[in-house]
């Protein structure tokens, strides 16, 4: 009689039991999401960190480009401030050989020396092109990367 009052109800234990995988589930559910979230979070700002770096580069060339009416030889001599990545996250396409001020539209310029491999989606570069007389800045997919900096290598005979 003493035990018996005392004792936990079978219905109480249930339910306990109940309690404690939904809480369970709810603590695994949250880190879940927590996870994507810190996954995702990483991968933008270093999209966008790339992003204002590509135009600090393509602000520095068309103001050389203006001033001197050619491309320059190196990224090197121009006054480019450094965030999160310097110029030298990019490849310059005209290296050693500045170029005429007006390329034919599509010019390769610049592009991301490196891919960037997010943890998910496509890996991607930006790429500073030559449109329309001004440096636009695109996002590129690798393949599609790829694919224009095949059609840009110079054909040799
Ligand atoms: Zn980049």
């Amino acid at each position: 009689m003493i035990g018996k009052s005392n004792a936990i109800p079978k219905g109480a234990v249930d339910r306990r039991r109940v309690n404690s995988v939904r809480t369970g589930i709810v603590v695994v559910l949250t880190a879940v999401v927590l996870i994507f979230f810190v996954i995702w979070y990483r991968a933008w700002p270093q999209r966008w960190d790339c992003f204002k770096e590509a135009q600090r580069v393509a602000v520095a060339v068309e103001e050389y480009r203006a001033r001197n009416n050619s491309f320059p030889p190196l990224l090197s001599t121009l006054s480019i401030k450094n965030g999160r990545y310097n110029y030298d996250h990019f490849e310059y396409c005209l290296t050693g050989l500045g170029g005429p001020a007006d390329p034919p539209a599509g010019t390769l310029i610049a592009y991301c020396q490196e891919t960037h491999q997010p943890l998910l989606g496509t890996p991607w570069r930006h790429i500073l092109i030559f449109s329309k007389h001004h440096i636009a800045i695109n996002w590129l997919a690798e393949k599609e990367f790829k694919k224009l900096h095949t059609q840009q290598l110079p054909a040799y005979p």
